[in-house]
């Protein structure tokens, strides 16, 4: 196998522009910021979504506004290696844009995962992060991210497999989640503070009511990104035409913008979790770890 790339990596596969700001945005300006080589690589140029917010695209298609939206989020997070797998976005579930040819959903998953795993092994990180097989809220190019992401790991280290570059394992592989007691404490803050919330305006006590998020007992990774939030919510804003200033994720009140996203959390579904539960780091357990943190600071 490959000798250890030379600084640790981060590696973050999400299916449509915004969706690397408003899942992983956190970790991703963290570990910039702790020296971390943090990697995005979007799958689709979100051809389907709608300019939300109705602000003027001049002459430019809406793909082509969304590319330079996506560059003002990755400039926010402070990521300079990102890359575009090529898809087209596959629209909301049982819609037209399912069956379009160069669809991320119709593409061929061996296909799909061997783009990825060429990625993968140019930039060889320690760990790939991406949605889980739910496809978080059931988006079909988020399920297809996560299917795409677990065949495109096991690719990488395959040296039979034909992918372009030199074999290389991923350490830890997890998908990036909300658990039910987030999800409650966030609606409670919201309902408490006589503002809109997306579960709706009666007070809930139980998260398995709600339509997604994982049970608290199977998160093995809460990681605490209070300290990188403006990033995060700068690069949320950066994709003005997908989320507008009406938005629930831009107008979250500031002393409410911890209890939402200030603890980004993870199932680790290949490798080794770290020796404390549920871990507070990516890289928990592997060299560029907490521990190590303050070396490269
Ligand atoms: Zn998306």
């Amino acid at each position: 196998m490959s000798v250890p790339s030379a600084s640790p990596t981060l590696l973050c596969v999400h299916p449509h522009p915004d969706d690397e700001s408003i899942a992983c945005g956190g970790v991703l300006a963290r570990a910039v910021d702790t020296g971390i080589r943090a990697v995005v690589v979007t799958c689709t140029g979100g051809e389907e979504g709608e300019n939300q917010s109705g602000i003027d695209l001049g002459d430019d298609p809406l793909p082509v506004h969304r590319r330079r939206e996506m560059a003002a989020a990755l400039d926010a997070l402070g990521i300079h290696h990102h890359h575009w797998l090529g898809y087209r976005d596959s629209g909301m579930v049982d819609t037209a844009a399912n069956g379009h040819p160069d669809s991320f959903h119709r593409a061929d998953l061996d296909e799909a995962a061997s783009r990825l795993a060429a990625i993968i092994r140019a930039e060889r990180p320690q760990v790939v992060v991406s949605d889980d097989h739910t496809g978080t809220y059931g988006h079909p190019d988020h399920v297809k991210a996560h299917q795409v992401t677990v065949r495109a790991v096991t690719l990488a280290a395959d040296p039979d497999a034909e992918v372009a570059g030199a074999p290389w394992r991923v350490a830890k592989r997890y998908v990036h989640t909300m658990g039910g007691r987030q999800l409650l404490a966030a609606h409670r803050a919201l309902l408490d503070a006589g503002l809109p919330s997306p579960f709706g305006e009666e007070p809930v006590d139980d998260p398995a009511v709600l339509p997604f998020g994982t049970p608290d007992e199977d998160i093995t990774t809460e990681v605490d990104v209070v300290p990188w939030l403006a990033h995060k919510r700068a690069a949320m804003a950066a994709h003005r035409s997908q989320i507008g200033p009406d938005s629930f994720f831009l107008n979250v009140p500031e002393d409410l913008a911890a209890t939402f996203f200030g603890t980004e959390q993870f199932v680790l579904e290949e490798g080794e979790l770290g020796p404390q539960r549920p871990e507070d780091d990516l890289f928990a357990g592997l060299a560029g770890g907490d521990s190590d943190a303050d070396d490269r600071r």
